[in-house]
């Protein structure tokens, strides 16, 4: 069993999730970005919000995934200054819907003062909804910025328990580790983090507040590379406890704390293809299966 705590489905197709429950993917987490190019209106934010707590949660489900999501303002539209304002007036409605398990993904872009400023109102959201926060760590500067949340969030008062450091690297894992913080890993296929470097952090590392993602969304990313990550540690000699701590059990302790989120929710992964979401199905004229069937 495994899950992809940090994937962008609403980019994927179908047969992305296929794929993965095969691979015995039971659960994704699905943090709110942007869309490649840059949002003119708070409504666009808004309908993508409605989404990932609607229909992209029916799609999940109609192939036997539970879909939980994490809701913020990206880091890259924390600079549109009057779109930013808008969308912080709406986050309160969606912080409190189901299977919101997270204030996320925020955090550094361009390091910017108006990411910090919406990174700091973000935190108080967080602490205010008591939900965990799910932080996106710069590509530029990577050290700096991951350096600089970690204080910020210290001043905001959050204890490191409560806050999953993402896109880390060898750079970044030591400090992130050591100051509490649940510390994660972007497998990314050709650049920045692979699989092979995965297993090294691994062996050096160990398990305890580690966690893997694949963040794939509509660039070249790989919904499967938390299977195929596992299948390498453990072909590479890391023990299978470590491995579902690593590619399981870790990401479930850290999310949960938001209540939103348990085991017990895909104990009945059973699904019937000819439900319908606000008068929709996932079909498109073929005979709905049935998880007994499928
Ligand atoms: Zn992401």
């Amino acid at each position: 069993m495994f899950i992809d705590p940090h994937i962008h489905m609403s980019a994927r197709t179908t047969d992305d999730y296929q794929a993965m429950a095969e691979a015995g993917v039971v659960a994704v987490i699905e943090p709110a970005f942007w869309l490649g190019q840059p949002r003119t209106s708070v409504d666009s934010y808004r309908d993508y919000l409605a989404s990932l707590v609607g229909w992209e949660r029916f799609r999940a489900s109609q192939f036997g995934i539970k879909h939980y999501c994490a809701i913020g303002l990206n880091s890259k539209e924390a600079n549109n200054e009057a779109l930013a304002e808008a969308v912080m007036a709406v986050l309160p409605l969606f912080l409190a819907k189901e299977g919101v398990v997270a204030v996320g993904e925020i955090g550094f872009d361009e390091q910017t003062a108006l990411e910090e400023k919406y990174l700091r109102l973000q935190l108080e959201l967080a602490k205010q909804f008591e939900l965990p926060v799910m932080v996106h760590t710069p590509h530029r500067d990577k050290i700096k910025g991951t350096l600089l949340t970690m204080d910020i969030c210290e001043e905001h008062g959050l204890d490191p328990s409560q806050v999953i450091i993402d896109h880390n690297n060898e750079t970044t894992v030591k400090q992130v580790l050591e100051r509490g913080y649940w510390t994660a890993f972007t497998l990314y296929p050709q650049t920045k983090m692979g699989s092979e470097r995965m297993v090294n952090i691994a062996k050096e590392y160990g398990a305890e507040r580690i966690f893997i993602d694949s963040s794939a969304d509509w660039g070249v990313s790989d919904p499967m590379s938390v299977p195929k990550t596992a299948n390498l540690m453990l072909n590479s000699g890391i023990s299978k406890e470590e491995v579902h701590k690593i590619c399981y059990q870790n990401a479930l302790e850290a999310y949960c704390q938001s209540g939103q989120i348990e085991e017990s929710d895909w104990q009945d992964a059973s699904f019937d293809q000819a439900e319908l979401f606000e008068g929709n199905s996932v079909l498109r004229g073929q005979k709905p299966l049935k998880s007994s069937e499928a």
